[in-house]
């Protein structure tokens, strides 16, 4: 069988153009979309991802502010400042980059961004909106994925899903979206005594654990779509996802790479949840 490689980076591309459309719409109407992300400490690779989001909302025409603050910040003086973005009417997207240091909690800092700005979809208010089949701002990560099933045509009604991982960021809201289009979806985990016996029946199979070869060619069922959310960084520097990637060519119908996969999808639905924050305050004020 040919493996077809879903360019994520192509898909990407397309979409962004469009979201730059749709961002200068709002901007002429007096909403230009806005996202600030917020940075605590020095983790490289958060400096990274900030980076590319910084490079992402200009390219798609997004107004977006980038504030660092010291490691040694304290959780009041970050709630602070989230509460000073939850007014600000320029702002429409509010992303604070995990992880953050010990001081402070993540639960604390996602809860206080104002629903409506938070376009990572983390808050339990967006979080129980998805639950409960009415998606608003859904996790960048698993709506990249969808939207790459999307632009492939591949069905899911009906069809064996299964989910490895169960985080709150990519696994659960994953599991959810697969659901609510009809999948039948297993959800796999560290837990899970024989995941091959699992990874076998998939029709659509999605690794998200962050581990190399978690998904090896003999658990894979001839001719289905596997998503390599995964991003591993081997010892000589290479990028690689949780498949064994070169193995399941072949095997698969289609397949994500990594990287050039899911990575720069998860990006541009960090755009397109920012540009229907603006679209969704500008509606609420018409
Ligand atoms: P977490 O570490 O939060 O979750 C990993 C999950 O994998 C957990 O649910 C864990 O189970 C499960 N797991 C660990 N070991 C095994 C195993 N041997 N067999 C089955 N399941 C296992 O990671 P994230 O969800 O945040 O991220 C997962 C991967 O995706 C990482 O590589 C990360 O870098 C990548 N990522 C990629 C993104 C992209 O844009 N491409 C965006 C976000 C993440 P348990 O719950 O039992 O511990």
């Amino acid at each position: 069988m040919q493996t077809r490689i879903i360019d994520g980076a192509a898909l990407a591309r397309r979409l962004r153009s469009e979201l730059r459309d749709r961002a200068a719409e709002l901007t002429a109407r007096g909403y230009q979309p806005g996202l600030v992300a917020v940075r605590v400490g020095e983790d490289p690779a958060s400096k990274v991802y900030v980076r590319t989001k910084m490079k992402a909302s200009a390219e798609v025409g997004l107004h977006s502010e980038h504030v660092e603050l010291p490691a040694a910040t304290t959780e009041t003086t970050l709630l602070e400042r989230i509460a000073g973005f939850n007014r600000d009417p320029r702002i429409h997207g509010i992303l604070v980059q995990l992880p953050l240091p010990p001081q402070i909690s993540a639960d604390n800092v996602l809860r206080a961004i104002a629903p409506e700005k938070d376009v990572d979809g983390f808050h339990p208010y967006n979080v129980g909106l998805l639950a409960t089949g009415r998606p608003r701002f859904v996790p960048c990560t698993p709506a990249g994925v969808m939207a790459m099933l999307a632009a492939e045509e591949i069905a899911l009604e009906g069809r064996e899903a299964v989910v490895i991982g169960r985080s709150n960021i990519v696994g659960k809201p994953m599991a959810m979206l697969l659901l609510q289009k009809g999948a039948t979806v297993t959800m796999c985990h560290s837990k899970t005594r024989d995941l091959a016996v699992h990874t076998s029946r998939a029709d659509v199979l999605v690794a998200a654990v962050g581990r190399p070869n978690t998904v090896r060619e003999e658990m894979i069922k001839p001719g289905a779509v596997v998503v390599d959310v995964g991003i591993n960084r081997l010892p000589d520097g290479k990028l690689v996802g949780d498949v064994a990637f070169e193995s399941a060519l072949g095997k698969a119908s289609h397949i994500t790479p990594v990287p050039g996969g899911v990575g720069p999808m998860t990006v541009t639905m960090l755009m397109a949840n920012t540009v229907l924050a603006a679209q969704l305050a500008s509606e609420s004020v018409s």
